[in-house]
């Protein structure tokens, strides 16, 4: 792969794992020079860069590197004026809440294994189920039982609830029971960009050779392939040679298939032809099943009813669950105070709920149904805009109790029996139709996330 392509992967791969400013800050100025015998050497623009990216980066940069361009065994850093030619400078930056945006984020453990992409963290011995993941779960034993029994899965559910958990921790099982089974693991993301650069270097045939002869071939995040005409092309042909020969196929997505905008509708079908499940929320007593489990992996110790506040409101999300217990921890060993804890955690709990506003709804509502916010506050009438602009009257409504007369004023100065119709569609039409029912829940999980 060349210098700026390489670059561009790389990047583009570190974009899904630290915030906009991290990148920013540190990889604005930064490019590649040279890949030469197994090292590459990268340019920065100034040595307190250069020990960032040496102390703080080295070993996420290496794994990423290493997912392109397998040979590269180390780093070199050297310092030269030549910048970045990389579009990261789209907001300014201010180094000081960067440098705060990075400590106060947990560090991203980046692990994983060279052929098969795993993390072996994930497993299924710490992994909790309960009802609100029972179905996913028991698709994954019988994959386990016999691959290509569910073909696909596809577990789809909002962020921070445990897609990649499960995925991952069938794929390493997979391997424990047998070590010749050949699995892969793959974020969507990471699958395009091999595409892109196959097309380059008119390799295609190749990779569909490559991915068709996975035992388990496992593609986390497959909303990713919206728009991608010739990765679905491609990811087509890859999905019919596996199943043709009885291997297994494993999906992860935030929305179930026919949610998914811009998805040849060959595939959609393909991926509504084995098995779609849905990973809902834990309830209070799952909850706290979670925290005794993240608890006794750490080592650590907490008075129960530090566990129970946190269980009690946190709800929505695994992940915050754990960034919450993390805090605790480190609160609960310095103070050794119950208030202490609270305290500190009251600032994460109440957070979501503050940033809930008007315009968050109707951005997340827009961006699901992939539709600009012009078009929702025009005058049109036309059925994809329709549902849509009811769909936000009702959450407005729903979920931040606005009046009717001003969700009107919002949504483009409409009429408040307008918005009350709106409202009153929506209730029928959650009544009557399951697909929606599901959209609406999507929407929910998506306007508390953060
Ligand atoms: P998603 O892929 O749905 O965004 P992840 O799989 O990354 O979510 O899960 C987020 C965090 O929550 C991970 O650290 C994962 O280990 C943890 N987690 C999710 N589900 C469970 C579970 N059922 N039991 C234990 N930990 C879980
Ligand atoms: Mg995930």
């Amino acid at each position: 792969m060349d210098n700026q392509h390489l670059w561009h992967s790389v990047i583009n791969s570190l974009e899904r794992k630290f915030s906009k400013t991290n990148l920013i800050t540190w990889f604005q100025d930064v490019d590649i020079k040279q890949q030469k015998d197994n090292q590459v050497t990268i340019a920065v623009p100034n040595i307190f860069v250069k020990e960032w990216l040496h102390n703080k980066f080295e070993k996420d940069l290496l794994k990423t590197f290493q997912n392109f361009s397998p040979d590269i065994q180390n780093i070199k850093y050297v310092i030269s004026k030549s910048s970045g030619h990389l579009d990261l400078r789209r907001s300014k930056n201010n180094k000081a809440q960067t440098l705060i945006d990075d400590i106060s984020q947990p560090q991203i453990e980046f692990y994983q294994n060279r052929i098969s992409g795993l993390n072996p963290k994930y497993t299924f011995q710490n992994f909790i189920v309960g009802q609100f993941n029972q179905l996913a779960h028991a698709c994954a034993l019988s994959i386990l039982k016999k691959a290509g029994s569910i073909n696909p899965l596809f577990v789809y559910s909002g962020v921070g609830l445990g897609k990649t958990h499960i995925l991952e921790a069938i794929g390493n099982e997979t391997i424990n029971e047998r070590k010749k089974k050949k699995v892969k693991y793959i974020p969507c993301p990471n699958f395009t960009s091999q595409i892109i650069n196959a097309i380059r270097n008119q390799g295609i045939e190749k990779v569909v050779d490559v991915y068709s002869n996975f035992d388990v071939l496992i593609v986390d995040d497959i909303e990713f392939l919206a728009g991608k005409e010739r990765t679905q092309e491609v990811f087509f042909r890859v999905f019919n040679n596996i199943k043709e020969n009885d291997k297994q196929i494993i999906l992860s997505s935030d929305r179930p298939p026919h949610s998914i905008e811009n998805l040849e509708e060959r595939l959609r079908s393909r991926f509504e032809g084995g098995m779609i499940a849905d990973i809902s929320f834990p309830d209070y007593e799952e909850r706290l099943a979670i925290l005794e489990e993240k608890i006794e992996e750490r080592g650590g110790i907490l008075p129960q009813e530090i566990l129970e506040f946190i269980a009690k409101n946190i709800k929505k999300n695994i992940r915050e669950l754990e960034g919450a217990l993390t805090k605790a921890l480190i609160i609960f060993e310095q103070e050794r105070s119950f208030e202490k804890v609270k305290n500190a955690l009251e600032n994460i709990i109440l957070e979501p709920r503050k940033k809930l506003s008007a315009d968050k709804i109707i951005q997340t509502v827009c961006d699901f149904y992939n539709i600009s916010q012009r078009e929702i506050l025009s005058k049109t009438r036309k059925k994809e805009v329709v549902l849509p602009r009811q769909t936000i009257m009702y959450l407005l409504r729903e979920e931040i109790n606005l009046s009717l007369p001003s969700i009107g004023v919002k949504i483009g100065n409409k009429d408040h029996t307008t918005v009350g119709y709106a409202c009153e569609k929506i209730e029928d039409k959650i009544k009557k139709d399951g697909e929606f029912i599901k959209d609406i829940e999507v929407l929910k999980e998506r306007i508390y996330s953060t």
